[in-house]
């Protein structure tokens, strides 16, 4: 009786908690491309900066310390705000436009951290976990969402008949449906040809904040509150979010590349 109670509480304890941002394994899909598109130079310069492990180990860190009062100030560093289905260059302007520090502004800080030589090697790292992790969540797209629902954290939906929010399903329900570990979705996804690849690291760091505005533009419509979401959701939006990953990741590469070659 009492092992058996013991288990409930576990299992309660694991279904309560969430994550915000791509789940584990999202971000770690991101990292993991990015880490087969890696130039020697960078490949090089990571090893002096992190050791032997993959980009992927590193991949949640900027989640888990949210645990960690002393982080609190980070927590905006995240996400995005904007109103729905704007042109694009009324995003753009918005978007650099925005107040205080968000994942815009945090990208470029950080970006500047990492390939600023006279910066000590422990800021330096850990401008580099955050980069990793924020590049990510730029393309989940409800991490560039709405204000009035906390990029879909305040829209209540069910999937499968369990009660959940659509911001969940975006960070981590859709993915861990297709049952790929990281590694394994990391190759799925990771067949691009090289004028795709090009094309997706090519565009600006604002043309991807922006497709990334579409992408949930297109969520939001399709995604009423109290939807009751099951295989046809899977269905229409596993392009998007395979997408989504693929490119997040081809373009923390590119971001990579850039700052060590
Ligand atoms: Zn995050």
């Amino acid at each position: 009786m009492r092992l058996k109670y013991l288990f409930f509480c576990i299992i309660f304890v694991f279904s309560v908690e969430t994550v915000s941002a791509w789940g584990v394994t999202g971000h770690r899909v991101v990292a993991e491309i990015a880490q087969r598109h890696l130039n020697s130079k960078a490949r090089k310069e990571l090893k002096k900066l992190i050791g032997e492990v993959p980009l992927a180990f590193w991949a949640n860190w900027a989640d888990f310390i949210k645990s960690d009062t002393s982080w609190r100030f980070a927590g905006k560093w995240h996400y995005v705000d904007l109103p729905a289905h704007m042109a694009k260059d009324d995003f753009i302007r918005d978007l650099k436009a925005l107040p205080g520090e968000n994942l815009y502004t945090q990208i470029l800080t950080l970006q500047a951290q990492v390939k600023d030589e006279n910066l000590p090697l422990d800021k330096k790292q850990t401008a580099l976990k955050f980069l990793i992790h924020l590049v990510g969540d730029l393309h989940q797209p409800l991490h560039v969402g709405r204000d009035e629902d906390q990029g879909g954290n305040k829209i209540q939906v069910t999937w499968f008949g369990k009660p959940t929010n659509l911001h969940v399903i975006w960070d981590e329900t859709l993915i861990d449906f297709q049952q790929w570990s990281y590694t394994e979705y990391a190759t799925v996804l990771n067949v691009a040809d090289k004028t795709q690849v090009e094309q997706w690291q090519n565009s600006s760091l604002e043309d991807w904040f922006y497709e990334s505005h579409v992408v949930s533009d297109k969520i939001y419509d399709n995604t009423a509150p109290d939807s009751k979401l099951r295989y046809e959701y899977n269905y229409m939006f596993v392009q998007d979010l395979n997408n989504q990953l693929l490119k997040g990741g081809l373009r923390l590469a590119k971001i990579l590349n850039e700052i060590f070659g």
